[in-house]
């Protein structure tokens, strides 16, 4: 099956007073149609600014675009402002990190639904309003005919969340972006809204794009798994397999110690030792150096002279010379 989303070689870099920012340097990943690939990595990685350059929000006076980004087929790498507008909330939708931001506190929640359908739809405002219940019934809204013209302030953070997917979902998008879709609900709303994607998925067979600092999260929500370091993919695989069996040092220090894998990945994230790098200046060789325990291993400079690549293809796989000299 041809991917719905795939990135080719992606570099988005900024320029900056103090220099080049490579915030993503050389990204490769595709995802099929009804199928959830989760982006894991600390903040920093390049996740987020992954997930804005498909969508093109990026500002094109301060930023370079690099590379492929094709959408059922199209490249939409250099695709004008025009273009994009009438992809974004309609192909392809995001669902943002903060409820608060993305939702206005000047217009009704069911107002900010029903916008964008009408602007995609042309429908009528009494109908666009219809559709935009039907929504926050979808989304799990208790009487939503009562609660369209509520707004933001007078639902939960829950609530506000929900919102803010039934906006997202309004015009039937196949591809979907979920950048941190949880991190600041309660765990148990978190578990709600990861459900209700996939049950939206389901109904729709959308691909969605997870972005999450959380190994556990995507444990029970994703098809595939991509885990991102200092711009860069340092692992990929399916679920199980990163999880059962991970190969780079880094994912082993996300999941934290590294035997006990397979009954526990709920745990909280362990942190690492270090910092994440600068990507002003990035350490040459593999940028995970200066934090990884395994350069011993490794032998010699390698670590610290050479960069190692994911290999080709689309199997479980990382970018560490770990694996090279293990075989
Ligand atoms: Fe660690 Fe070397 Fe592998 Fe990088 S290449 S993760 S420094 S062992
Ligand atoms: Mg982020």
């Amino acid at each position: 099956t041809t991917p719905f989303l795939s990135l080719r070689d992606l570099h988005v870099h900024f320029a900056t007073e103090d220099g080049t920012v490579k915030a993503v340097d050389g990204l490769s990943f595709s995802l099929p149609r009804g199928r959830t690939l989760g982006i894991v990595g600390e903040s920093g990685s390049g996740k987020s600014v992954t997930s804005l350059a498909v969508l093109g929000l990026h500002d094109p006076r301060t930023t370079t675009t690099r590379g492929e980004i094709l959408l059922d087929g199209e490249d939409i790498t250099a695709a004008p402002e025009s273009v994009l507008e009438k992809l974004r909330g309609n192909k392809m939708a995001m669902i943002f990190q903060d409820s608060l931001t993305a939702l206005s506190p000047y217009y009704s929640v069911g107002r900010q639904i029903a916008e964008p359908f009408r602007k995609h739809t042309g429908v009528s405002r009494r109908d666009a309003r219809l559709r935009a219940i039907e929504m926050l019934h979808r989304v799990g809204i208790p009487n939503p005919a009562l609660r369209v013209d509520d707004y933001p302030h007078q639902f939960s953070g829950g609530m506000r969340q929900r919102a803010m997917i039934a906006m997202a979902l309004v015009c039937d998008p196949e591809l979907l972006i979920a950048d941190e879709p949880t991190t600041a609900l309660d765990v148990t709303v978190q578990a709600q809204i990861l459900d209700l994607l996939k049950d939206l998925q389901q109904q729709t067979g959308s691909a969605i794009v997870l972005i999450t600092h959380d190994l556990g999260v995507v444990s029970h929500t994703v098809d595939e798994v991509l885990v991102m370091y200092a711009g860069r993919a340092v692992e990929r695989g399916t679920v199980r397999e990163v999880l059962r069996d991970p190969q780079h040092p880094y994912t082993w220090g996300l999941l934290g110690s590294m035997p006990r894998l397979t009954s526990d990945v709920d745990r909280p994230l362990t942190p690492i030792p270090g910092t994440p790098p600068s990507l002003l200046a990035p350490p040459p060789g593999c940028p995970f150096h200066p934090r990884c325990a395994y350069t011993a291993e490794v032998g010699g400079d390698r670590c610290r002279s050479e960069r190692p690549e994911l290999p080709p293809g689309t199997g479980h796989g990382a970018a560490c010379h770990l694996q090279g000299s293990r075989t």
